[in-house]
């Protein structure tokens, strides 16, 4: 039977989940994902509370060839480090929280397809965000760069890799729709970098 490891508890760090939302992963700066659902709510959120926000695209997919740029953007970023809504070390909107700090400390951190054409499967990696205070306690339980099925069972953590699903679903279902061409912005050159998408054999 699977022995449940402490649940996920914020362990009050300085909290660099909120305070760090903009920075550098594999050589693209990027900040906190947004849906685009999401975006509008968290527009009217912000201004509620007087907070200056900046809220830009992120994840775009398709090609549009008279720009040269991606056809749809299916996620924004809010790119204001730290996070406008971090009041001290909380979080204002805790309860309105986007999808991806529901997530937390899950980050989807690569993805790559298998088959071809129309067929193709996506598959994205889940992971830990090693800076959290709770990941490092369970650094000798779980294998931290790819969440596995039974991790979510032995950690406790449901509610976060439900989250991360409902993000991730919407990922799949723009890739397939728009023929698996992603493109991120990347907040330091300004500008949409497209991502060579990784094909991989399926065994046998
Ligand atoms: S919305 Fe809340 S939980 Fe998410 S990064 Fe901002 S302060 Fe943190
Ligand atoms: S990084 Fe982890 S432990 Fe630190 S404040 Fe954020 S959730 Fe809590």
């Amino acid at each position: 039977m699977a022995t449940t490891l402490q649940k996920f508890t914020c362990m009050g760090c300085d909290a660099p989940c909120c305070r760090e939302i903009v920075r550098e992963v594999e050589g693209i700066t990027l900040g906190l994902l947004l849906t685009r659902r999401e975006r509008m709510r968290i527009e009217r959120l912000a201004t509620m509370r007087g907070h200056s926000i900046d809220i830009r695209p992120m994840i775009g997919f398709g090609y549009d060839e008279d720009i040269g740029e991606p056809e749809f953007i299916g996620f924004y970023q809010i790119t204001n480090n730290p996070c406008p809504f971090l009041a001290g070390s909380k979080c204002e909107i805790h309860g309105q929280r986007p999808l991806i700090c529901r997530a937390y400390p899950l980050v989807m951190r690569d993805f790559y397809i298998t088959g071809e054409g129309r067929r193709a499967n996506v598959h994205v990696v889940i992971s830990f965000d090693l800076r959290c205070k709770w990941v490092e306690g369970i650094r000798k339980s779980v294998k931290l760069t790819r969440l596995r099925d039974s991790d979510i069972v032995k950690l406790g953590i449901k509610r976060e890799a439900e989250a991360m699903k409902s993000v991730v679903d919407l990922f799949v279902k723009y890739m397939r729709r728009y023929r698996y061409r992603v493109w991120y912005f990347d907040l330091s050159k300004d500008k949409w970098v497209e991502i060579e998408v990784m094909e991989v054999r399926e065994r046998g």
